[in-house]
């Protein structure tokens, strides 16, 4: 398939062929024509296969299309939320790239940086605005920013968004939007307890995926090193020098873990910088860019910081301790083998952690193969892993059987040049009730008691968020 079979308009074209790609990635080639047609769209989506160009190309497509809507003050028509800082900056740097040719202003808000420059890029109103939830909703009380004309959402690694601590910022700002909107999640996995909750946020979704969720990406080559924990940080390093690595990016499971660790492999001449929430900003955005730029050999991140940053070519990546989620594990060696290119992922394991090795390759279903380094074995070995996992049930995707009196999909709300279907006329937060049977009534009363974003009951989208995970409760940032 071509790019220009997918109908999106010239300047678009012109954008992508400057980028160098010539067709589709399979979930751009799927969630495109979808999201063109007006439709909610949930896309799983591993990291690194073009999900940011999957929904931000037939977002400008609409843009430039469909008028601005008549209006005074400080309106967004799009907004992205990403759950980093990191994938905030690089979403809105997509959004710009492709839309060098098109009449787009593009505005990133995050935390961690001066508000009043955020406040000014958003006076007369922006066409995308991308965003982390905190500074967002701070944005909005001080009345820098109104969704009033907001036509379309997008919640970018959704399931880390809906995750534990987003989740009430998250339903405080789909509050302030208009129910009449075009919704669009894209998540590496979802699970079912994500699934459930992405179904009170999205109206009735075309589901699409590419891959079967929780795999990992085939292209990364993925070993353990059996090691002993206190000899981690030579091992490491003796990885790094011997086999002469560059561009290393390593997972810490602590930030205090990860200053650490930077410290001993610069004292032993190997540079690396730490990421992670404790660092200011300024600190994150240095680390980033110099070793984007090769000026670093070794960057050590915690999973918030490193959450879907999109490094060309990067060769390596070191889980140098298992991450306590097994979720988590398929993100982290993301981070490699993406587009397409060949990577390595080594994890390095002590016997203290069998359990979460377990998990993961549970998860991923398979077993990982391992190693052990010479001059660095273990003294506590590590037991053997399951040998047989139960065969991955394929996700038939879900198709929108609602049809408008046309026969023809629902359309975009708030298009302006596509009708409107009657059932897309109210309730979109709401998916508890049948389609035809939504009504604004019934949507605000559903709304208040139980559906909240304080709410805990059993069964709640609260609850579902918190049973989802077992491990310690996750750092967040705004
Ligand atoms: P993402 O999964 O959105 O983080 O994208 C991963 C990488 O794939 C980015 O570096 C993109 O520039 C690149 N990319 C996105 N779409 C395509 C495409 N159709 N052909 C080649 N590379 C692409």
């Amino acid at each position: 398939m071509l790019f220009t079979e997918l109908g999106l308009s010239q300047p678009i074209l012109e954008a992508i062929a400057e980028e160098g790609y010539t067709e589709p990635s399979p979930i751009q080639a799927k969630a495109i024509p979808e999201v063109l047609q007006g439709r909610d769209v949930m896309a799983a989506a591993q990291t690194g296969t073009g999900k940011t160009a999957g929904f931000t190309l037939p977002i400008l497509h609409y843009l430039s299309t469909h008028d601005k809507p008549a209006h005074k003050g400080n309106q967004a028509r799009v907004l992205v939320l990403t759950p980093t800082r990191e994938l905030a900056a690089q979403v809105a740097e997509s959004v710009k790239t492709y839309s060098r040719f098109l009449k787009i202003k593009t505005a990133v808000v995050f935390g961690g940086v001066g508000i009043n420059p955020q406040m000014q890029q958003l006076r007369g109103g922006v066409d995308v605005l991308v965003a982390t939830p905190g500074r967002l909703l701070d944005l909005h009380s001080q009345n820098a920013v109104q969704f009033d004309k907001l036509e379309m959402l997008v919640l970018d690694e959704a399931d880390r968004m809906l995750d534990m601590g987003f989740i009430h910022d998250i339903r405080r700002i789909i509050k302030l939007l208009p129910k009449k909107r075009q919704t669009l999640m894209f998540s590496a996995t979802f699970s079912n307890d994500i699934r459930q909750l992405a179904k009170t946020i999205v109206y009735q979704p075309v589901e699409v995926s590419v891959s079967p969720p929780n795999s990992t990406v085939d292209a990364v080559a993925q070993k353990l090193i059996v090691v002993e924990k206190t000899a981690k940080s030579q091992v490491l390093t003796h990885l790094i020098q011997s086999n002469d690595w560059f561009q290393v990016l390593v997972f810490s499971r602590t930030k205090h873990g990860a200053n650490r660790l930077a410290k001993q492999l610069t004292a032993r001449g190997v540079e690396a910088a730490a990421i992670h929430g404790n660092k200011s900003q300024g600190a994150r955005t240095r680390a980033l860019a110099d070793f984007k730029q090769n000026k670093l050999r070794v960057l050590v991140a915690t999973d918030i910081a490193a959450r879907g940053i999109d490094i060309d070519l990067l060769p390596h990546v070191v889980n140098f301790d298992l991450p306590q989620v097994a979720e988590d594990y398929v993100h982290r060696i993301g981070r490699t083998g993406r587009a397409g290119a060949s990577g390595e992922a080594i994890s390095l394991v002590s016997h203290d952690e069998f359990k979460l090795l377990t998990d993961i390759e549970r998860l991923i279903k398979k077993q990982i193969p391992r190693e052990e380094l010479e001059g660095f074995e273990p003294i506590n070995n590590l037991p053997a892993s399951q040998t047989e996992f139960k065969a991955q049930k394929p996700n038939k995707p879900k198709r929108n059987r609602n049809r408008n009196a046309s026969g023809k999909p629902g359309s975009r709300p708030g298009g302006k040049s596509e009708g409107r279907g009657s059932s897309d006329s109210a309730g979109r937060n709401e998916s508890t009730q049948k389609p035809g049977r939504r009504s604004k009534k019934s949507t605000s009363r559903k709304r208040k008691p139980g559906g909240g974003r304080n709410s805990s009951q059993p069964g709640s989208a609260g609850s579902a968020a918190g049973r989802r995970r077992s491990g310690p409760p996750r750092a967040r940032e705004g």
